[in-house]
């Protein structure tokens, strides 16, 4: 930091939101009086926000919390996300959230506490940091109508993405009828589940990512006759599950999942009459990075 700039009195939002806000709305209210010209002050803008799943430690549901903090992405951020690019999509989302979350659940955003967020609430800290760094609206410049391929200008803010939330913290384990009688224990993905598949994703076909997901998530199987067994961290059970039985799993994770559903936009275009589903990706939401 550059030692020549006086600053004095100055306090880093970043250390200490309460107090720089306070500060901020005296010179606002300071300039206001005293009718002279609008000082401009330029800070980190932030927000605070409740988690739609909920950060649970130590596998206590009674302890979970869903307070959360984000701000606006910096130059110097710009500069590490760029330089993370490189080294692949998992680097990048993990420098993304990393750089932009202040807090979550009263803890600073650690690599580790981040990790055991449920997927749904790393995908809620996007979509705040993305609201904090660009503001509300998602601009297509020349989007395409599906139906009649007609382009125009559109325009979708943040609150029309529809967030699930979790009602109850011990829903992120549940059970999901199988075949054959069984029943397979199953916990929702987080962030350790999310980075080990981003890492295989460049050399991994789907279904050996759906492998490892699997390997991952399910916890343990209840055979017909009363039996259980654990299978958690065993790829070779995953391989052994029937594709039904595969797919019955991955639906109820995706069911169950909170979080913004990014796929549940739709808007209705005025030319044609044709309601039309609109997918928005992470790339969607940071088309400047
Ligand atoms: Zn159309």
């Amino acid at each position: 930091m550059a030692t020549d700039l006086n600053t004095e009195g100055y306090t880093n939002p970043l250390d200490n939101p309460a107090a720089a806000n306070a500060q901020i709305s005296a010179l606002l209210s300071e300039a206001t009086q005293g009718e002279v010209a609008k000082p401009s002050i330029s800070h980190p803008a932030g927000g605070n926000f409740s988690l739609p799943g909920g950060y649970v430690r130590g596998g206590d549901y009674a302890s979970v919390r869903y307070d959360a903090e984000v701000r606006e992405l910096t130059g110097a951020d710009e500069e590490a996300l760029t330089k993370a690019r490189s080294g692949g999509i998992g680097k990048f989302l993990a420098t993304l959230l990393q750089a932009g979350t202040v807090g979550v659940a009263g803890l600073l955003a650690s690599p580790s506490v981040l990790s055991e967020l449920l997927l749904g609430d790393r995908d809620m800290l996007l979509l705040e940091i993305r609201r904090a760094t660009y503001g509300d609206e998602i601009v297509w410049d020349q989007y395409s109508c599906p139906w009649c391929a007609e382009e125009f200008r559109l325009t979708v803010t943040l609150d029309e993405i529809p967030i699930r939330r979790l009602d109850d913290p011990s829903k992120r384990t549940f059970e999901v009828p199988l075949r054959k009688g069984r029943t397979a224990f199953v916990r929702l993905p987080v962030g350790a589940d999310q980075e080990a598949l981003l890492a295989i994703m460049d050399r991994a076909s789907d279904s050996e990512q759906n492998t490892i997901l699997l390997s991952r998530c399910i916890i343990s199987v209840v055979e017909a006759d009363g039996s259980e067994q654990a299978v958690s961290g065993n790829p070779d059970f995953a391989r052994s599950l029937g594709i039904m039985d595969r797919q019955s799993i991955l639906d109820a994770i995706e069911k169950n999942q909170p979080g913004p559903q990014y796929n549940g936009v739709k808007f209705t275009h005025d030319s044609c009459g044709k309601e039309v589903p609109l997918f928005i990706r992470v790339g969607d939401l940071f088309q400047g990075l």
